[in-house]
């Protein structure tokens, strides 16, 4: 646990702001554990406390995957505000080219060398959670809605690393396992 501070997340769109500490984190599962290789989409996790009590759990899901300006892998062009253009000039070194990136539709950016090029980034999308203890924060965690409607339950290794973390520095989380009630 680290002293208390002034905490500002914030993406394009809006901005958080808290006084707490940081709890554990950031953690990435950007390096697969089994080959050390890189992924192409990824996630960042990091947890804080507020003066209050409160857990400010600040998830970043990451994307290194590039496109072609057409959309041509993106028919109905339903993740187009996720996007957004750049110049081939401007991509990171890490910058992934769709086909190459294990995606299922598949379209060919221009090559590297095209340096005034302009291609479609994915937009890396912030999601910050305000969770009243600990116990949320696990539930929280561990819980995925699926497009078909239905939840599951999971704590990722990005989830249990950061709470591995958290407990090395020192969080207490005592009190009751959390329970889910299903109806
Ligand atoms: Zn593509």
């Amino acid at each position: 646990m680290t002293d208390t501070q002034d905490y500002m997340i914030k993406d394009d769109w809006q901005a958080f702001e808290f006084t707490g500490m940081l709890v554990a984190g950031p953690v990435s599962n950007r390096v697969m554990s089994r080959s050390g290789q890189p992924r192409a989409r990824y996630a960042t996790a990091t947890l804080y406390q507020t003066l209050g009590g409160k857990y400010v759990l600040e998830r970043w899901n990451m994307s290194d995957v590039y496109h072609d300006e057409s959309r041509s892998c993106d028919p109905v062009g339903k993740s187009s505000r996720l996007w957004i253009p750049c110049r081939v000039a401007d991509l990171s070194p890490d910058a992934i080219p769709c086909n190459r990136a294990a995606t299922r539709q598949v379209c060919r950016p221009p090559d590297r060398r095209d340096r005034y090029a302009t291609v479609l980034c994915e937009r890396d999308r912030l999601q910050v959670m305000e969770l009243p203890t600990w116990q949320k924060v696990v539930q929280q965690m561990a819980t995925a809605r699926h497009r078909d409607g239905f939840t599951s339950s999971v704590v990722t290794d990005l989830m249990e690393e950061l709470l591995a973390e958290a407990e090395r520095n020192g969080a207490v989380f005592d009190g009751p396992r959390p329970v889910t009630k299903i109806a």
